[in-house]
């Protein structure tokens, strides 16, 4: 019997990579980048769950494959939920390396969120799975991750407003964890944990389903 294949809808190596390990699945995984001539979707959804489910079931239909794609970013309280869905580009920066992006976008929520006391800076990551196929949504799943804007960066790994997110219980901003301890806590984990025994259980009807047609 041939494996399943699903496509993981991203060009990031590494965010492939890491959901593929998570979930642990006995597929034949696929990403983005083993299509050529594949048309973008656009992310014009107005939530995350909203965008991953566009992109989702859109490349499902271009794939005709089973297909999880995701959407995730920076929800801040005091900024009325922004930056939200608009968290890779908040600052109007396109055009620029990822890192300079990173640190435009974290200047404009530092600046935002100047005369906004400790106690109000009160935000989380989030992050939206779905997995479709051409037909139909099968899956959603959402994590999140609470935590405190800073006043300044601090820490030097991850990526993103990684260094403005501090964790209370740890005591740390997220750019001073390990990428394992990162992923233990994190939004994206989360929303990966919760995805894994319901794709178990897909998997294994729709296997049912195979070896008795009708
Ligand atoms: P995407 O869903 O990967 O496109 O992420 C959207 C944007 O949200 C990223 O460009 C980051 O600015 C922000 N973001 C999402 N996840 C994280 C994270 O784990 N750390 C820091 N920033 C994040």
């Amino acid at each position: 019997m041939t494996k399943r294949e699903i496509l993981v809808a991203t060009t990031n190596p590494g965010k492939a990579a890491e959901l593929q390990a998570m979930l642990d699945a006995d597929v034949n995984w696929l990403s983005l980048a083993d299509f050529s001539n594949i048309t973008e979707v656009e992310e014009d959804g107005a939530t995350f769950i909203e965008n991953a489910c566009k992109k989702a079931i859109g490349y499902a239909k271009a794939t005709g494959l089973w297909t999880i794609a995701d959407d995730s970013g920076l929800v801040i309280d005091a900024l009325q939920g922004g930056p939200g869905i608009e968290s890779a580009r908040f600052s109007g920066e396109k055009n620029a390396d990822r890192q300079l992006i990173d640190h435009k976008n974290i200047a404009k929520v530092l600046k935002l969120l100047k005369s906004v006391p400790t106690e109000k800076r009160t935000a989380r990551f989030v992050c939206s799975l779905c997995l479709a196929n051409p037909e139909e949504i099968l899956i959603e799943t959402q994590g999140a991750l609470e935590g405190l804007i800073t006043e300044k960066e601090i820490g030097e790994n991850g990526f993103g407003y990684d260094p403005i997110f501090f964790v209370p219980h740890l005591d740390k901003t997220v750019a001073q964890l390990t990428p394992e301890e990162k992923n233990e806590i994190s939004h994206r984990g989360n929303a990966i944990r919760k995805l894994k025994p319901l794709l178990e259980n897909l998997l294994e009807n729709s296997e049912i389903r195979r070896r008795t047609p009708g």
